[in-house]
Formats: C-alpha cells, sequence, structure tokens
C-alpha cells in the first residue's frame, strides 16, 4: 500500500507536510472534535443509544460506553452485512467492510468500512510518501518494484462488498486514476496486481522488474514477509524467467488473458543479454545481496518490518547486502493509527506517531496488577505500554485492538508509539505465560547460533503441546541455505544449541516449572521440509486471507496448519539443558 505519491517534482515537501504538522501540533483539540463529531453523527445509532440515549458527551461516553472486543461487536456488525439498515451502529452509509487477515486470531473479522475510512487511508499513504520524499530526496526518480496482490471482491448476503484492506486500497479511485508520471510508478501493469490467480501474479511482478531492472530505485511489500517470500520463488523459478526474457515469450500457464497481454507488452522481444546477465547474478553459489546485484539502482526497501515483522530483518538484511529498510506506518482494518516520521531510522528504533485525526484513539494501561486505566491520546506517559482502544466514524466505539504498544516519545505534541506485541499470543502449558515479545527475542538469539552456519531461518511457528505429560513447548521451523536452493543439511548439535539457547531466553517463571518442579518438558524444535510455510499461508488464504495482510501465526491455533505441519518434519531436537534462564 506503500506505493503511491502525487507530489509533483516542483512542489514543496514541507507545504505537503503541512497538514501533518497541524494535526500533530494541536492533537488534543483535533481528538476532542473527532468524538465530538462521531458522537454528533452516531448518538442515535441503535448501538450508542442503549448507552447514551441520544446524548453526545464526552465524560457520558467514557462513563457509559463499554469496551469492547470483536465478540461483543460482532452480532450487530453481522445483521448490518445480513441487511439490517446501518444505523444500527453508523448515523453515515457503511459502504462495505474490511476483512481482516485472521492470522492472528483464528478467523478474519469484518469491519464496517465508510468513506471516511478510505479517506483517512489515502491521508496516511499520502504522509508516508511525502515524509520519505523529505528524508530520502533524491531518489525519486525512478520505479518501484512492488508486491501487490489483490482478491476479488466478496459480498455479504445483503450484497454490500467486502475485501481486505490492501484491496480496498489498490481498487480505490485514488490507486487507479494516479497520475501516469506519479513519482513512484510501478514496474508492474495493474494487470498484475489484480490477477485473481497469486502465484501467476508473483511470477509477472518478478518478470516485469526483471525486465525493467535499471528503472528500479525501490523494492516494496505491505508487510516483510511478502518479500522474502518474493526471493524465495525468484529463487526457485529464476530459470523459468531469464527463459521467458530470452525468449521474449511468457510461459504458457501465465493464462490470465489480461494479465499476458500486458506482461507481455512489457517483455518486449528477445533479450539475451539481460537474460545472460540474471542468470549470472543468480547462478553464484550465494544468494547475498541478490536484491542490489538484480537491482543495482535499489535504494531503498519500504515494507513494514516491526512488530512479529522484525523476525525477517535478517533475511531482508541478507538479501539486500542491508539497504535500507523504511516501515512505512501501522494500520488495521479497524482504523489506520500511525506514520513513521523518521523512515530512516533503523527498525528496531521505529516508532509511529499517531494521527490524531482519523479516529478518537483512548489508551488501556497495560499493567501487571490489573489496575484500569484508560487515558486520552495526548495523556498517554512516557515509556509506559499501553493497548489502543479504537472509535471510529464507521461503527467501532471503545473497541480493543488487542496490540500492545510502548510510549517512545512525542512528535510537536503527538504521542509516538513503538509496537511491542499482540496480546492474545502467549504460550503456556502450565502457570507460566510466554509472550510475542518474548518468543521473538529467543527466535533472534537462536538466529545469532545460525549466523556462523550456511542455514538461515525462514520461517517459524510454536505450539505449547501438552498431548504428554509434562507439556513442552515445540517450535516449528523451516531452514534454508544460504547457498543452495534444496533442502538444507542439518546440523544435529548445532540445532540442539539452539534450543537450548531459545530455551534460555525464557523467563524465571518458565524456568521455576522447568527445572525446578520438572512441570514443563525440554523445548523441542522441528524442522520442517521446505516450501511448508507456504502451504500454511494457502490454508489462510483458501479462508479469506490475502497474501498481502497476511501473517504467520507466531503461536498455531489451527488444526489443519498443525496437521501439515506435522506432515513436513524432517528432524526432531530436544534442548539438553538444564540451566536456568539467561535471566536468573
Ligand atoms: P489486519 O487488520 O489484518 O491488516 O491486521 C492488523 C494488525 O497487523 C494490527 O492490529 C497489528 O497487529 C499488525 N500491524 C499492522 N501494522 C503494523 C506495524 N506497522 N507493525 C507491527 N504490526 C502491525
Amino acid at each position: 500500500m506503500s506505493l503511491s505519491s502525487d507530489i509533483k517534482v516542483n512542489e514543496s515537501v514541507d507545504e505537503k507536510l503541512k497538514v501533518f504538522e497541524d494535526i500533530s501540533l494541536n492533537a488534543k483539540q483535533i481528538q476532542d472534535n473527532v468524538l465530538k463529531e462521531i458522537l454528533t453523527l452516531n448518538a442515535n445509532t441503535e448501538y450508542l443509544r442503549s448507552f447514551l440515549n441520544g446524548i453526545s458527551d464526552k465524560e457520558l461516553f467514557k462513563k457509559k460506553v463499554p469496551l469492547v472486543t470483536y465478540e461483543d461487536v460482532k452480532p450487530y456488525i453481522e445483521r448490518v452485512a445480513d441487511g439490517e439498515s446501518c444505523d444500527l451502529l453508523s448515523g453515515k452509509p457503511i459502504t462495505g467492510f474490511l476483512q481482516s487477515s485472521g492470522t492472528s486470531g483464528e478467523k478474519g473479522k469484518l469491519f464496517p468500512l465508510d468513506n471516511k475510512f478510505v479517506e483517512n487511508l489515502m491521508f496516511m499513504i499520502q504522509t508516508c510518501s511525502f515524509l520519505r520524499r523529505k528524508h530520502v530526496g533524491g531518489t525519486v526518480h525512478g520505479k518501484q518494484l512492488a508486491f501487490h496482490f489483490t482478491k476479488p471482491e466478496s459480498t455479504t448476503p445483503s450484497g454490500l462488498p467486502y475485501s481486505s484492506l490492501s484491496t480496498t486500497f489498490l481498487t480505490s479511485d485514488y490507486f487507479k486514476n494516479r497520475p501516469p508520471n506519479n513519482v513512484f510508478s510501478l514496474t508492474s501493469p495493474d494487470q498484475v496486481i489484480f490477477c485473481p490467480d497469486n502465484i501467476q501474479s508473483m511470477y509477472c511482478h518478478l518478470l516485469c522488474g526483471l525486465v525493467q531492472r535499471d528503472e528500479v530505485v525501490s523494492v516494496t511489500a505491505t508487510f516483510a514477509s511478502v518479500l522474502v517470500r518474493a526471493i524465495i520463488f525468484l529463487e526457485n523459478n529464476w530459470k523459468e524467467l531469464c527463459s521467458n526474457i530470452r525468449s521474449g515469450q511468457l510461459s504458457n500457464w501465465i493464462k490470465d488473458p489480461i494479465c499476458r497481454r500486458s506482461v507481455s507488452l512489457i517483455l518486449g522481444g528477445p533479450n539475451l543479454e539481460l537474460a545472460d546477465l540474471i542468470e549470472q547474478e543468480c547462478n553464484q553459489t550465494s544468494w547475498k545481496g541478490i536484491i542490489t546485484r538484480i537491482w543495482p539502482n535499489t535504494k531503498y526497501i519500504i515494507s513494514i518490518v516491526t512488530g512479529q515483522m522484525a523476525h525477517y530483518v535478517p533475511t531482508l538484511d541478507f538479501y539486500s547486502n542491508k539497504l535500507p529498510l523504511i516501515s512505512p506506518f501501522y494500520a488495521s482494518s479497524e482504523t489506520m493509527f500511525g506514520v513513521n516520521v523518521n523512515p530512516l531510522c533503523k527498525p528496531l528504533d521505529v516508532s509511529y506517531t499517531f494521527m490524531p485525526n482519523v479516529s478518537y484513539f483512548e489508551f488501556l494501561l497495560v499493567d501487571e496488577v490489573n489496575k484500569v486505566e484508560i487515558v486520552d491520546l495526548v495523556d498517554v506517559k512516557l515509556g509506559f505500554y499501553y493497548e489502543p482502544l479504537v472509535t471510529n466514524y464507521a461503527g467501532l466505539y471503545r473497541y480493543r485492538m488487542g496490540d500492545i504498544l510502548q510510549v517512545t516519545g512525542f512528535y510537536n505534541n503527538t504521542p509516538q508509539f513503538k509496537f511491542v506485541q499482540r496480546r492474545s499470543v502467549a504460550l503456556s502449558v502450565h502457570l507460566e505465560t510466554t509472550t510475542e515479545e518474548q518468543i521473538l527475542k529467543a527466535m533472534t538469539n537462536a538466529r545469532n547460533v545460525l549466523e556462523s552456519s550456511d542455514l538461515m531461518l525462514i520461517e517459524f511457528t510454536c505450539v505449547a503441546d501438552t498431548s504428554s505429560d509434562p507439556g513442552h513447548y515445540v517450535f516449528y521451523w523451516e531452514l534454508k541455505s544460504k547457498t543452495k536452493t534444496a533442502d538444507p543439511e542439518l546440523d544435529n548439535e548445532l540445532l540442539v544449541e539452539c534450543c537450548n539457547v531459545v530455551e534460555k531466553s525464557l523467563d524465571n517463571v518458565y524456568w521455576n516449572y522447568r527445572s525446578k518442579d520438572g512441570r514443563i518438558g525440554a523445548l523441542e524444535i522441528r524442522v520442517v521440509k521446505q516450501g511448508t510455510f507456504d502451504s500454511i499461508m494457502d490454508i489462510y488464504i483458501s479462508r479469506g486471507a490475502t497474501i498481502t495482510q497476511y501473517k504467520t501465526p507466531i503461536c498455531m491455533k489451527s488444526d489443519e496448519a498443525l496437521t501439515v505441519l506435522e506432515r513436513s518434519v524432517l528432524v526432531r531436537v530436544f534442548s539438553n539443558t538444564s540451566e536456568p534462564s539467561l535471566h536468573s
């Protein structure tokens, strides 16, 4: 989604960023106005009337309207989806729904969509491109190799359309009617993005990117996982891609006629020289720096690399020779949240400055003693952890996001947050709780063990296996060789060391049960065949997720996915450490 910019080359970026500057200076006033506007529009909806009796008052809102999760609002959303009037939830028309990826929880959820939502989305994307232009400068002439995918829109029983956030953007007039000399034009024609078959689409994105290799100045996908997937796809298909370039003929299995026509035009005639050049690069034993070798003018990569995406950073660094990674925004199907005002900072330092004009935000303090404290956007405290509550124009009120953020600073008068983790992701076999953040740290430590070997950790997920007593943690790992495409050679000793390091990264509570009273068994890593995690993604895509928004679940709950993982296990290894954690 991070691809469009309508900055004309001579226009001042600072002028374009003035709206963002103003809202960040006046965050308090703007938040109050947003809530007032939402309540004035929606106080008489069936939902809000039951708490507010039609009164649109901030204090009453805070006192009476409950905090909700998806399960609480689902019956209302389903009634609108089934054809009841949208004034159940919203005073303004609900134009459709957004389907969340459904990978952090189990099922894709539907969220009401209105025109204001699309306006906010455009505001965020434009602001990101202005910020990029301001900070990166000088690299605006060229094309983006963008891995964007869509899924055909579906309709609810009442005929309202629904699709993912990314598809909503890519099918919007804003994207479709972007000016031809848009600062970042794409190497792929729109027909590739709209091809309903994601594999054909991926192949064509790469082919168009290869043919226009000299023009590519940035490589992008909404989430970092998609970029890693694209490079592995290239690794598995470069011979065929080169043969298409050599002959000037697109492979016959690209059947989508519209996609085929547009890609054939870009492919042009046979190009032996280019085919040889790409073949030479891809034929090298190591794929280190392949992005910069094939697309030598690439200045940076644009992709979300925070939260669970942080675990793809070392792989992207390997493939790109550490090109700058720009993590542009934090957004969801519920609302847009914030933008990265310092796009060239290191992935670990990324914080998102909230946009006070898009929704009304409150923050629930994440507190170990379960004290309930809710504050407004401008009242959050530096260093504290919060879960955002969203009240938007389309019909969500005090909706608990389930994300945990930490306040890292202020931009003008608007707080900036670091994305920490999803609240719901945790492993537990006894009375301990191992959070997403701890799991990601443990994976980083294990990656350091792999660093000096030929192996890269490409994907992982985990479960708390309680089928035997005592229960234990199981990590499924997909590993890749840095030097060849075939399944890598596995060194048992190295993998046991990885198990030990992962387990030692866990906290004292875990170790109390693990070593002192044996309530937790030794941690296990099961290495799965290459391509297994693509099959897992296919399961989620068949249930409605899109490649663009898909995030591999950190803790796997789907039985179907677990069956696929189990079927693909190559090697099982257990930790043999009985030492307590690194922290004790
Ligand atoms: P979806 O509604 O399916 O697009 O998923 C939205 C969720 O993706 C958010 O609630 C976050 O958990 C995650 N997410 C979105 N943007 C970011 C980001 N910049 N960093 C980390 N996680 C993100």
